[in-house]
């Protein structure tokens, strides 16, 4: 059996996991080797010990875990199934463990044919951001056979604070859509509750402290409401720096509604929060923090 690890994708999220991985190596036993296509991300991990390869094949010779954190479901696609891709080139039996956030169907389909062609896959997705991912604080949302999570949770838990078991195929996949959805839902709520408030004359610091405490309480509104100089988590502190793009978010809900279409759950506050957020995007402010979708509610531009 390998000791090697290979982590493709370490952009603002991989990287910082892949670099705790590396950090870890020696604990664990194991080398950590890297891959990307750009040149940048894979220098960046080098420091924490991981070892740069050339090339996808370069990176993935040899291991007995391959890690991927890429955009969104295609990516995951042709990673894994094109011609050259890790089901072609990676050695039979190994660990495939993905943490995209992608659709469960996709997520689903490319497990299946890791199956029949002698793989073993995990869909890992992780919340927590990049500051998480940084401080390993993230948390692992796991679908696949549990043995199979046994065998790499010491390496999950170098690079996150808590893994938890979702179920077969896909369902990580599924709990974080269907967190993530919770999370969209409750920032369009929270701001449309603050812009109310303000335009009634209500001061934002007192609906914050009624509202922390109070049967409207949600972690976005608490951690990080959409006006300044309340809390200094708030990324309207910082004209809604990210965080958690508005882009991202629009993303994860329209996966949520896919989630929903595939089977036949009505979900008409998700299918609206995706809307709003695609209205956001569309008016320049995909780059703010989730929280900054307040600017499209209140009526805000990007630069108010
Ligand atoms: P990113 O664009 O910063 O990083 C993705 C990296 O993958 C890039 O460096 C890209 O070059 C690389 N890549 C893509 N295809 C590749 C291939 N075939 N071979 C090698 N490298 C390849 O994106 P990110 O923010 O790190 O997001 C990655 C995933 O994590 C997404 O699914 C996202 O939804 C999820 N996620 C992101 C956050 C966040 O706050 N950024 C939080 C939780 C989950």
């Amino acid at each position: 059996m390998s000791d090697v690890s290979a982590f493709i994708g370490v952009g603002r999220m991989g990287g910082p996991m892949a670099r705790n991985l590396a950090r870890n190596a020696n604990a664990l036993g194991r080398r950590v080797r890297v891959f990307d296509k750009s040149n940048a991300a894979i220098a960046a991990c080098q420091d924490a010990g991981a070892d740069a390869a050339k090339s996808l094949e370069e990176a993935v010779g040899g291991a007995d875990v391959i890690f991927s954190m890429v955009p969104a479901g295609p990516d995951v696609r042709s990673l894994y199934m094109d011609k050259g891709g890790i089901f072609e080139i990676a050695p039979k039996g190994a660990l495939l463990v993905d943490c995209s956030t992608i659709d469960v169907a996709t997520a689903q389909e490319v497990a299946k044919e890791a199956r029949e062609r002698g793989f073993r896959m995990l869909d890992a997705p992780v919340s927590g951001g990049v500051a998480g991912a940084e401080a390993a604080t993230i948390t692992f949302m796991v679908g696949g056979e549990a043995s199979d999570l046994a065998e790499v949770r010491p390496q999950l838990e170098k690079m996150g604070a808590k893994v938890v078991h979702c179920g077969p195929s896909g369902m990580g996949e599924a709990a974080k859509i269907c967190n993530n959805m919770i999370t969209g839902i409750s920032a369009v709520a929270v701001a449309e509750s603050y812009a109310i408030g303000q335009r009634l004359g209500l001061d934002p610091k007192i609906l914050y402290d009624v509202v922390s405490t109070s049967s409207g309480q949600t972690n976005i509104g608490t951690r990080n409401p959409p006006v300044a100089g309340i809390v200094d988590t708030a990324s309207a502190n910082r004209n809604f720096e990210p965080g958690f793009t508005i882009a991202l978010m629009l993303k994860d809900l329209r996966l949520s509604q896919a989630a929903a279409k595939q089977v036949d759950q009505a979900s008409p506050v998700g299918a609206a929060a995706a809307e709003i957020f695609a209205l956001a995007a569309g008016a320049g402010l995909a780059n703010l923090d989730t929280a900054g979708i307040y600017k499209l509610i209140a009526g805000k531009t990007l630069t108010d």
